[in-house]
């Protein structure tokens, strides 16, 4: 069995945003030569996610409305986690959006339903941030 380890990097300027990382993720598994196997993509950071949907614009502003009725950002104040720091909405953000994908590899491609791509989330943004690519298989 062929094992392949790569840390992706992230940087974004905006506290919140949601980035479709499927292309680096595909970069990743041409580099690694595994052609059957699972693929695991994780940010390495508790208030980002990554998950797999449609790469649609009006679905991310729908899922960023919707996290912001969910965990409000303001006020800070209302969380107790918010003692020297502004980020609580952006754990619970990220506990709903989840933590990792797993994806399939199948002749050496992404096993993607028609719509799937893999997304980062951000939720305190505006700083370094690694997502850790694993691919395990042969
Ligand atoms: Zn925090």
């Amino acid at each position: 069995m062929k094992s392949y380890r790569k840390e992706l990097s992230f940087n974004v300027p905006t506290r919140r945003a949601f980035i479709n990382i499927t292309p680096q993720v595909e970069q990743c598994l041409a580099e690694s030569g595994i052609k059957e196997g699972l693929i695991l993509v994780n940010p390495m950071h508790i208030t980002a996610s990554v998950f797999i949907n449609d790469d649609e614009s009006g679905l991310h502003q729908d899922y960023d409305e919707w996290l912001e009725r969910v965990a409000p950002h303001e006020p800070v104040s209302q969380y107790r986690h918010n003692v020297g720091e502004d980020n609580a909405d952006a754990h619970m953000k990220r506990q709903v959006m989840g933590r990792e994908a797993v994806v399939a590899v199948t002749e050496g491609k992404l096993d993607f339903g028609t719509w799937e791509r893999i997304f980062y989330g951000e939720f305190d943004g505006r700083r370094k941030k690694r997502v850790l690519v694993k691919i395990i298989g042969e």
